[in-house]
């Protein structure tokens, strides 16, 4: 594991050191430089020795070098002049290219030598980190199998079999060493036979996992003991019938973000996110704006999910976008402002992290009167109001596709118009539309996304690996607007 850990670390180390010097900016115009075509012999010599990591690095190396040494061949700039010169063996060079070409030609063996001591320096710099960091990993070590649960009294049978439960949590809160939280949690759920997703970042842990009632129960005893998160309870975690079945497998990784939404998390922090309300006073304001009706234009009920979600169950007339994904939510709210303007806003999401953050970009736009947020979301909501506001299904992103809370079916067979809320994959392989198609329909034939869809995947049997598999778009993908223009 510590051989894994120190080659991330060298990773991150590369991506900061990046960023830090500034040397990006000099790494894209080099973009289109293939360093090995520089010829560098310590290099060729040396390749099969280093490791994938290494090379990255003697490769960061030679082109933070090279840029280095392009620079010092620079003019002294002229403030009324602003193009930029090169002057190298005499030669004044005026295109970036030219220079670069030059260089790579006639001082490759300057660059070599160059590149060798960088690396070098860097390299024990590296080391030196990585050994402190390697001894505080060993001390955290000990932690780690601590906060792993006991499962001694426990029988293997029990964890495989008897009722299940599949659990949806999240936490917002600081994580110095979101690696050493992944390696810990791909453990716990390892140990317990967990499946599902589980996602950490800096900025806290995001969590769908299913096993028998036996496993989650530990797991939620686990992550309530943990240091870091111990401040959840045991009612942050919502519940649902299910189990290790509803996941294909289990994957546990490292993000930038919690939920995906595309905005840096030290650039708007989750601790702008609007005020939470308990599902009684969100359902009470949901009342207030259904009795007072069309005449009610100063709070709006905000669905901050994906329209394919708010299609199968929504809370009645709330504003759905029109988005296929969280990461277009910025955009709908960049691209619709004067709606939210003076308004007070009631936003909602599943299990309420999409609120969080989604809350907290509305507010950074400082238009609205108020931003609220459903604490715990609609799974919260629904256990104390199966029969509320909310109707139709929950979507829910496993293999259950969605849970329900009361009989209402609020979408339709896109082929016959008749009430129909159960998704499957369009039929059509590397499509993974979500397909609305009743039973009588799909008997029928109608088992795609769209009849382009449908057309390709009757193609696709004969001629099974002809052509390498492939995401394709077809008539639905490329008719939806990516930011939603008919919001109301
Ligand atoms: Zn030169
Ligand atoms: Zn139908
Ligand atoms: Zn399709
Ligand atoms: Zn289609």
């Amino acid at each position: 594991m510590f051989r894994k850990r120190a080659s991330c670390y060298l990773q991150n180390v590369l991506y900061q050191t990046i960023d830090m010097t500034g040397t990006q900016i000099v790494c894209n115009e080099l973009v289109n430089i293939d360093v090995d075509t520089f010829a560098p012999q310590y290099f060729k010599q040396e390749k099969p020795q280093l490791s994938a990591t290494l090379r990255k690095f003697y490769s960061f190396c030679k082109r933070r070098t090279f840029g280095t040494f392009v620079a010092s061949k620079q003019s002294p700039c002229h403030e009324a002049d602003s193009s930029k010169n090169w002057n190298c063996c005499g030669q004044t060079f005026k295109e970036p290219s030219s220079i670069h070409r030059h260089v790579s030609r006639i001082h490759d063996t300057d660059i070599d030598q160059l590149t060798q001591s960088t690396f070098k320096v860097l390299l024990s710099q590296v080391e030196n980190e990585a050994t402190s960091q390697q001894q505080s990993t060993e001390k955290e070590l000990v932690d780690f199998t601590s906060w792993i649960s006991d499962t001694s009294h426990i029988t293997d049978d029990q964890l495989h079999n008897g009722p299940g439960e599949v659990l949806l949590y999240y936490c917002y809160c600081q994580v110095v060493d979101p690696q050493l939280i992944c390696d810990w949690q791909e453990a716990l759920c390892e140990k317990l036979q967990l499946t599902g997703k589980v996602r950490v970042a800096t900025e806290g842990i995001n969590g769908t996992v299913g096993g028998t009632k036996v496993a989650t129960d530990l797991y939620v005893k686990a992550m309530c003991s943990h240091p870091i998160f111990k401040i959840m309870e045991k009612e942050d975690f919502k519940t649902s019938s299910g189990g290790a079945e509803c996941f294909s497998n289990l994957r546990v990784g490292v993000y930038k973000e919690i939920v995906p939404m595309g905005v840096d998390p030290v650039a708007l922090s989750y601790r702008l996110a609007g005020t939470h309300l308990e599902p009684a006073e969100f359902h009470k304001e949901v009342e207030a704006i259904l009795s007072k009706g069309d005449s009610c234009n100063d709070t709006i009920l905000l669905d901050c999910r994906n329209f394919y979600e708010s299609k199968i169950g929504k809370f009645s007339q709330c504003l759905a976008p029109n988005i296929r994904k969280f990461s277009y939510f910025p955009d709908y709210i960049d691209q619709n402002l004067n709606l939210f303007r003076d308004k007070k806003v009631l936003m909602y999401c599943t299990g309420g992290i999409r609120c969080e953050r989604g809350s907290a970009y509305l507010r950074s736009k400082d238009v609205c009167k108020e931003v609220y947020q459903l604490k715990g979301g609609i799974h919260k909501y629904l256990e104390q109001f199966p029969e509320g506001f909310y109707r139709g299904k929950l979507f829910v992103f496993d293999e259950r596709y969605a849970i329900s809370a009361n009989k209402d079916i609020i979408s339709e067979c896109m082929y016959c118009n008749s009430p129909w809320d159960q998704y499957q994959l369009c039929s059509t392989h590397f499509c993974f539309q979500l397909v609305l198609s009743c039973s009588a329909c799909r008997q029928r034939g109608h088992t795609a996304c769209c009849p382009t869809c449908q057309t390709k995947g009757q193609g696709q049997g004969e001629e099974p690996s002809a052509t390498p598999p492939q995401r394709e778009e077809c008539e639905c993908t490329n008719g939806r607007l990516r930011i939603p223009q008919d919001a109301l």
